[in-house]
This record gives C-alpha cells, sequence and structure tokens, in this order.
C-alpha cells in the first residue's frame, strides 16, 4: 500500500494539548494505517527568515510544520486566502478585496510548500491536499516533475463558473485544480458547479462522466459530502449531557425551552439574518415570550480582517436591541457568546436543546448540524432548522429546510419545531442520524482515498448513503 502524505494549511500535531477537530479524526486513522506524513504550516509566524521544517514523529507518521514570514502571513493567509477566495467561493464577490500583491504571496507560499515537500517526498506516494489555501500546489509539483497520484478536497463551497470568473487570474488559480488527479467536493451542486467552470472556461473535453481529459492525464471530479463520527458523537453527547457544566447551564433555563445556535463569527454563518428571524419569532408569537431562551455561541475569528469587525458589530447592536426590546427583569431573551467552546460541552448542549438553528447563507458542509443531529436523543430529539444553502441539507432532508434570507420563514420554522409532536419528531431525526451513520467521518476519507489510490474505477461508482446524488443532465 502507498504511503500516505497529507497537506494541509494547519497540522493536526498529537500533541496532547489541541482537540481532535474533523480533519484530525478522519485523517490519522489513515495515515497510521498507511504510515505517512502530514505536512502544513506551524500556525507560527517567523521573526525574519524562516528555519527548517520541524518533525515530530508518532506512531509511524512524521508531522512536518514550516514557520511563516510576517509578509507571507499577511498576504497568503489574512489576504488572498481568507479575503479573496473565502468570499468568492462563498458566492460573495461583493467582499473580494483583490491584490496582485496577495496573489503573488499566494503563490510565494505555495511554492515555498512545493520547495519543503518535494524534500520528503517518494514517488510512489500519494499525496492528499486539502482545501482552498493550496489550490496551486500540484501544477507547482507537476512543473517540477513530480508523477505522484496527487488528489485535492475542497471543504468549502464552489459557486457557478460565472462567479468563479469573477476571480482575477481565475485561470491561474481554478484551473491550476487540473494538476491534481482527483479534486473532490462537498455536494454534486458545486462538483457541477467545477464540471461547468472545466468544460466552458477551460475548454476541456470529457473523458467520461465525472472525467476531463488534461494533457496527458485525466481529472476525475467527485462528490465526498465530509462526515461526523457519528455514532461516537452520541455517545459523547449523552454522558456530556449529565456533565456539571450542562447541568449548570440548564438549570439557569429555570424550565425554559433551549434554542442553541453556534457558528464562527463570520459572515456566511447568517448570524444577523438568524437573529432578524428570532425578532421576528418573538414578535408574531408572543405565547412563546418567557418560555424560551436562544442561546448563541460564537467564537470570535479573523478579526484582523474589517468585515469580520464590522460583522461583529451589527450583530452585537442586533443583540442588544432584541433584548431591550422583548427582554423582562425575569427572562432574557437571547445569551450571546463568544467564547470557544469543547466539543464535548457543544455535544451536551446539543442533546439538551429543543431546537438547532443553522442558517448560514452559504456553507460547505457545516459540521454544526450534523453534530446536533448525531447529539440528539433519539426518544426524545430536538429540531434542527437548517438552511438550503449548507452542503449538509443534503443528507439532513429530514430537517426543517428554510431560506435564511427569508426571516419570516424562519421564524415559523422556529414555531413549528417547538410545536412539533414527539413522533414527527423522532422521525425526522431518525432519517437524518441513519444517513449519517452510513456517511460518517471514516468512510468520507475511505471513499476519497480509494479512489485517488485507483481502488475503485470512477467516481460515480463509489456512492454514499441515500439520499442519492442524481447527475445533472448534461
Ligand atoms: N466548534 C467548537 N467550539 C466552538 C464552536 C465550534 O469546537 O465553540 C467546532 C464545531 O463543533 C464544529 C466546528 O468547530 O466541529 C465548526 O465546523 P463547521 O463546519 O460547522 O464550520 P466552520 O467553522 O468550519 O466554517
Amino acid at each position: 500500500m502507498a504511503r500516505l502524505v497529507v497537506v494541509s494549511n494547519r497540522v493536526g500535531i498529537p500533541d496532547g494539548t489541541a482537540r481532535a477537530g474533523g480533519l484530525e479524526v478522519a485523517i490519522r486513522p489513515a495515515l497510521k494505517k498507511r504510515g505517512g506524513v502530514w505536512f502544513g504550516w506551524s500556525g507560527k509566524v517567523a521573526e525574519g527568515t524562516p528555519g527548517p521544517a520541524k518533525t515530530v514523529t508518532q506512531d509511524k507518521v512524521d508531522y512536518v510544520t514550516v514557520d511563516l514570514p510576517q509578509d507571507d502571513y499577511d498576504e497568503f493567509y489574512n489576504g488572498f486566502a481568507n479575503r479573496v477566495l473565502w468570499p468568492i467561493l462563498h458566492y460573495r464577490l461583493d467582499l473580494a478585496e483583490f491584490t496582485r500583491r496577495d496573489l503573488g504571496g499566494y503563490f510565494r507560499v505555495n511554492q515555498f510548500f512545493a520547495d519543503n515537500l518535494e524534500k520528503l517526498l517518494r514517488p510512489d506516494d500519494i499525496i492528499w491536499v486539502h482545501d482552498y489555501h493550496l489550490m496551486p500546489l500540484a501544477q507547482i509539483l507537476r512543473e517540477r516533475g513530480h508523477k505522484n497520484r496527487l488528489g485535492f478536497f475542497l471543504h468549502i463551497p464552489c459557486p457557478p463558473p460565472e462567479i468563479l470568473t469573477g476571480l482575477p487570474n481565475h485561470e491561474r488559480v481554478v484551473a491550476g485544480l487540473c494538476g491534481y488527479d482527483l479534486v473532490g467536493f462537498q455536494t454534486e451542486n458545486d462538483a457541477n458547479n467545477f464540471s461547468r467552470y472545466l468544460a466552458n472556461e477551460v475548454g476541456l473535453k470529457r473523458a467520461s462522466d465525472t472525467g476531463f481529459r488534461y494533457e496527458d492525464r485525466v481529472v476525475e471530479v467527485g462528490i465526498f459530502p465530509v462526515g461526523v463520527e457519528t455514532e461516537p458523537f452520541e455517545r459523547m453527547a449523552r454522558r456530556a449531557a449529565a456533565s456539571q457544566f450542562v447541568s449548570k447551564v440548564m438549570a439557569s433555563m429555570a424550565g425554559r425551552a433551549l434554542i442553541i445556535g453556534v457558528d464562527r463569527l463570520d459572515y456566511s454563518k447568517g448570524i444577523p439574518e438568524r437573529l432578524h428571524a428570532f425578532e421576528r419569532f418573538l414578535g408574531n408569537f408572543q405565547e412563546w415570550r418567557g418560555l424560551v431562551t436562544y442561546l448563541q455561541i460564537t467564537p470570535t475569528s479573523r478579526t484582523d480582517i474589517r468585515e469580520y469587525a464590522d460583522i461583529g458589530r451589527l450583530v452585537g447592536e442586533a443583540v442588544g436591541r432584541i433584548n431591550g426590546t422583548f427582554g423582562e427583569a425575569s427572562w432574557t431573551p437571547l445569551r450571546y457568546i463568544n467564547k470557544a467552546h469543547s466539543r464535548t460541552a457543544l455535544a451536551g448542549l446539543y442533546r439538551s436543546a429543543r431546537v438547532g438553528l443553522v442558517t448560514p447563507l452559504r456553507d460547505g458542509m457545516n459540521l454544526v448540524a450534523k453534530e446536533f443531529t448525531a447529539a440528539q436523543d433519539p426518544d426524545d430529539p430536538g429540531v434542527l432548522v437548517l438552511s438550503r444553502f449548507a452542503g449538509a441539507a443534503r443528507e439532513c432532508g429530514a430537517a426543517l429546510l428554510v431560506n435564511p434570507y427569508d426571516s419570516e420563514g424562519v421564524a415559523i420554522a422556529i414555531n413549528r419545531a417547538l410545536d412539533m409532536p414527539i413522533e414527527e419528531r423522532r422521525m425526522r431525526h431518525q432519517a437524518n442520524f441513519a444517513t449519517l451513520v452510513k456517511n460518517d467521518l471514516g468512510h468520507w476519507a475511505e471513499r476519497f482515498l480509494g479512489l485517488l489510490d485507483g481502488e475503485a474505477s470512477s467516481a460515480a461508482a463509489a456512492g454514499f448513503a441515500e439520499p442519492m446524488p442524481r447527475r445533472a443532465a448534461r
């Protein structure tokens, strides 16, 4: 079995301090099984020129990291990745702040990654690259003569070509993905958008239903909805719901129904729109006043970027307005918290909640939606109110699907979720849970690597659990 080399912006070094995030949980078993390398940025900014890469070895896996100089951090990470690619890939051309300097930084860091990576590579390694920070990496390695199997997975959405072409130099950045043998997306919509881009903008000819001919190779386009550790998460939630922390939170609710939202502070998450919907709910369904508490947990992120500070202000104002308008001396309708919480604590809160509000304007997958579902008590489950624009809506079709821009519609869905009879709650939860068990995190990594390694013949051959993606007519 070929050795696996994983490349991502950040590396999940098992130093005992970091909490295990989704990517780590998915990738570590595959790395351990094959032996391998996980390469990426250390998360540290070097003073002056960065030193050589550092390696930590554990369980047959080398975790190799490099520091970045300040300019690279500013231009590559804060600049091109988070100020240009993130908004555009989330359909927000209006928020992109493109500069040629940042584009230069983006390619420079990808070159720097390639310089360090090729010192470690063996000819038969298979290489799995993650996310929008590293789209050109394969082309750079190909230009240097590397012939390894190279796969790429985009964790965030892929918009239609009409938006992708709004990215200056998209021919170098997006079309650069043709350097990979397999390009994976979260949903059929994302894969179709990219396929249309390859056909119409790059002018590639199809080699099959899912493949495109590019130079002397075929670029496969596949659909791999990222999952969560569904059953272990349910067990964790069961334990956590009885923890001191969750008991204390629930005691403070004084018997009121808990509505929960958990999102990084990011404009893609639709938090101001959601607060507006909650405001409509309190206005239109007065019978619930005093009977519900909405807890919104929102760790801040990317605070160096202006749009993130702007959204923070907007949300803070809305929270003040809602509590000021509807609150009583004995009742605060909305609790808004900027602290990050452990996944364990969140699991316990999800299980104790009557309603999970997950209403992004656009999201590649949205793991909170899947974790909320996994965490529920099957005998007395809460109800997920989910944006149709989250990737998770494909597999959680039994949630109450909403349009996050329609605040009145979301208010009606909150009321419906709170009023829902137990049989309907159980039925909806069972349907979503069964899909998430089949499409769990381990399955996601196995399917991707199976295809990259050539163990399956085409992306179409390796399906995932119902609802099956229907290939659009071409
Ligand atoms: N998360 C966490 N603590 C928090 C907030 C979020 O551990 O205070 C986790 C959450 O459980 C989920 C991830 O962060 O696993 C967020 O993933 P998602 O796909 O929902 O959104 P992203 O932040 O990646 O856009």
